[in-house]
């Protein structure tokens, strides 16, 4: 028998009373746990195994297969339910999480990004629009795609006024040396106040991740400039993402 702690991505029915969980754990990375009777079991272990449930699970294994033995919840983030943008941008963050994470092991800074911004997301002391780039750069930085964001890469400046970052190639040239070096089209244009936002969020303790302050004007950039960082890495779209983003346009007519 182990004992993993783990966070619940995504929950699917199996059989008249069995349902599956992928579950992201601190030592294990993501693992499928099948849950016996889950439809008729106590309410309980029902909470506990439910999407966005961060449980202790004790689990039998069998070769590669992992059943639920027990469950006690640590933290259920019940909280998310009450905002439907808050838990679709959470089901934003898991479908990534399940996608990027597969081959994972040690996972324990993703897991606790993860939890950090889902209590973030869930008592509403920080923006939506800035946990989803806090979220996106970060989990890319952990997982080995953190952009090269620290000089320009033609002349070593530290602090230009405007960067030109390149989504392919992953770093930033300045204005002066923008044009001897081709940019393919899919460069983005940022100010000083972005690039320092990207380096805090790729580079910071986790104890001060979430603490720094930007312009209404300059998140929405640094938000734009996350997402295609994000997805181009991946090189797919996220169904959420799109729920999510359309989502917002309707709040803001
Ligand atoms: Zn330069």
């Amino acid at each position: 028998m182990i004992t993993l702690e783990g966070i619940v991505l995504k929950e699917r029915a199996f059989g008249e009373q069995d349902k599956f969980i992928d579950i992201l754990t601190k030592d294990r990375g993501l693992i499928e746990l099948s849950v016996r009777g889950a439809r008729k079991i106590n309410g309980k272990s029902s909470a506990s195994t439910q999407l966005f449930a961060y449980s202790r699970f004790c689990i039998d294994q069998k070769k590669n297969r992992f059943l639920l033995n027990s469950v006690e919840p640590i933290h259920i983030f019940y909280g998310l339910r009450n905002s439907l943008s808050a838990i679709s941008l959470a089901s934003y963050f898991a479908d990534i999480l399940k996608y990027s994470t597969a081959e994972l092991t040690d996972s324990g800074n993703v897991l606790r990004l993860f939890l950090n911004t889902l209590f973030y997301l869930e008592n509403g002391n920080r923006s939506e629009q800035l946990l989803k780039p806090i979220f996106e750069l970060r989990l890319m930085s952990e997982i080995g795609f953190m952009p090269d964001i620290l000089i320009c890469r033609g002349c070593g400046c530290y602090e230009p006024k405007i960067s030109y970052f390149s989504l392919k190639n992953g770093g930033f040239y300045c204005s002066e040396c923008k044009d001897a070096n081709e940019l393919d089209s899919s460069y983005f244009t940022i100010g000083l106040p972005v690039l320092t936002a990207v380096r805090h969020i790729v580079l910071a303790d986790f104890d001060r991740l979430y603490n720094f302050r930007l312009s209404e004007k300059s998140t929405k950039v640094l938000s734009e400039f996350s997402e295609q960082y994000t997805l181009s890495h991946l090189g797919r779209n996220f169904n959420t993402l799109d729920f999510y983003k359309n989502l917002s346009l309707k709040t803001v007519e």
